[in-house]
């Protein structure tokens, strides 16, 4: 199938490694929709990775030197061309990941803006000067770059985790090396493209695709690499934490969420059904921040339920380039046999469905946007993470009850409450064991605000000021004999 793009030098089929494109379309990538393949990339290993990790260690020296201001232009570049790009990356992503145009193209906006604000907090990388105990001495401490940095994204927001570690990577002088999922790899060498037409000199910014396992080795037990960022499941980055101890690497980590939504009994009821909406559903439920678990106080549960169904059964299931459609296809069939797997558990233990359930007619990995209710807390559903559009729904009668039954996760990415009562605001948001927290809002992704999770859903943060502290080290001088 060939993808209608403007500018169809974007599909890339080959690697980025030391500036040039390499190694054999191999392994397919194909478009979830229809199960169709789009092109073919190259399967590379622990070998090209090393290569990839060199030329990043060669091409460090020159861009750590140049000035904050150097590289912010640099990046401003690759901003400017992935909007300007921004129809045809979005039509790649949609095709590989299946999620609605119109969400890929507000992904790409998403994505670009990480490489502007890191361009600009690039240029603000202080120092401190610390009053010093002694009289001969001056105490300063400054930042510099990790160095060689290697980065492991997931297939669900195949631009936007991207641009995140690459963005403030570079803004801070490090360079890197990126092993996109293979269920989504065109988006990132359509990206490195365009990062390489915006100025990005050769071996800053090198892209492998192939075999996790291997390329997750090398990186992991090559000296050279520094720092290691992934998102993605628990299961594997406890696997790269694992794998990174016996070269001591530094680690920031995304992973799983089983987000708790809680409404109020005070809440704007109609205000809720939209957070939860927005927050169940976007990408068809396969997003880290997702709402898992719905807790709703007994009073106001009937009325929440009859519009939050209401509103899930004027959804459109379908080809995400197709006018109008809001639920595209699950990736793949695990995906589909995860969430059928909850709902059936959920069933044998009582819960009952109030919509969907089921694969949707469209057939292929298309579901329908279900509702569960009764859920109680043995249920899979409870704590693990379905990624999929089936709202769960349980019941709590007070404040305690709910915060308890929130918390009760190994996870703490995001959580979300709807309330207006001001001391319940603070109280709430204060006792939930989350990184994020969304109050009256089921939307909290920007590129300003710091994005991480406690618990077992990671370490370190992504955008604001604090993500490009992740890519620096402290440097402590101390000015003796003055
Ligand atoms: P998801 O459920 O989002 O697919 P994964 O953790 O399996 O989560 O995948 C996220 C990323 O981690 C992908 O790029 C995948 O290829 C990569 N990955 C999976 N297994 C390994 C591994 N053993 N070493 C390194 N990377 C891996």
């Amino acid at each position: 199938m060939t993808l209608p793009l403007n500018d169809p030098t974007l599909l890339r089929t080959q690697c980025l490694i030391d500036g040039a494109w390499v190694g054999d379309p191999e392994v397919a990538v194909t478009n979830p929709a229809d199960g169709e393949r789009i092109a073919a990339v190259p399967n590379l290993g622990a070998e090209e990775t090393r290569q990839a990790i060199e030329a990043a260690d060669r091409a460090l020296a020159d861009w750590r030197s140049r000035t904050a201001s150097e590289r912010s232009a640099i990046l401003h570049n690759w901003y400017e061309a992935i909007l300007a790009a921004a129809d045809d990356l979005a039509l790649i992503l949609t095709s590989e990941q299946g999620k609605p145009l119109a969400e890929a193209r507000g992904e790409i906006v998403y994505a670009a803006s990480f490489i502007q604000w890191f361009a600009e907090e690039g240029k603000r990388v202080h120092g401190e000067v610390i009053p010093s105990p002694r009289r001969d001495a001056r105490i300063i401490v400054i930042q510099q770059p990790v160095g060689v940095t290697a980065a492991i994204t997931p297939w669900n927001f195949p631009a936007a985790m991207i641009t995140r570690k690459v963005g403030p990577a570079l803004a801070a002088g490090c360079t890197m090396v990126l092993k996109p999922a293979m269920e989504t790899p065109l988006t990132a060498l359509a990206l490195a493209a365009l990062a390489e037409r915006a100025g990005v000199p050769k071996g800053v910014f090198n892209v492998v695709t192939g075999a996790a396992a291997d390329i997750g080795g090398e990186m992991t037990a090559n000296p050279t690499v520094r720092k290691i960022s992934f998102t993605g499941s628990t299961e594997v980055g406890r696997l790269l934490m694992r794998q990174s101890a016996d070269t001591v690497k530094k680690l920031s980590l995304e992973l799983g969420g089983n987000a708790p939504f809680i409404i109020f009994d005070d809440a704007d009821i109609d205000a809720a059904v939209e957070g939860a909406m927005q927050s169940k559903y976007r990408n068809s439920g396969q997003t880290c921040v997702c709402v898992n678990r719905i807790y709703v106080q007994r009073a106001i549960a009937g009325q929440f339920l009859e519009k939050l169904v209401a509103a899930a059964s004027a959804l459109r299931v379908g080809r995400g380039t197709d006018e109008g459609v809001t639920q595209g296809p699950l990736i793949d069939e695990p995906a589909v046999a995860k969430v059928e797997s909850h709902i059936a558990d959920a069933l044998a233990k009582g819960a009952k469905l109030a919509l969907g359930g089921k694969r949707h007619a469209l057939g292929g990995t298309y579901f329908e946007p279900t509702v569960l209710t009764d859920c109680k807390a043995d249920m899979l559903v409870a704590h693990d993470e379905t990624f999929g559009p089936v709202a769960s729904i349980f019941l709590f009668d007070d404040e305690q009850e709910a915060i308890h039954l929130a918390n009760a996760s190994e996870f703490g990415l995001a959580g979300y409450f709807y309330s207006r009562d001001l001391s319940r605001v603070w109280r709430v948001a204060e006792a939930l064991e989350c990184g994020m927290v969304g109050v009256n809002t089921g939307l909290i992704s920007t590129e300003v605000a710091p994005f991480g999770g406690i618990k077992q859903s990671g370490l370190g943060r992504e955008g604001s000021s604090h993500g490009i502290a992740d890519y620096l080290e402290l440097k402590y001088l101390c000015l003796a004999g003055l």
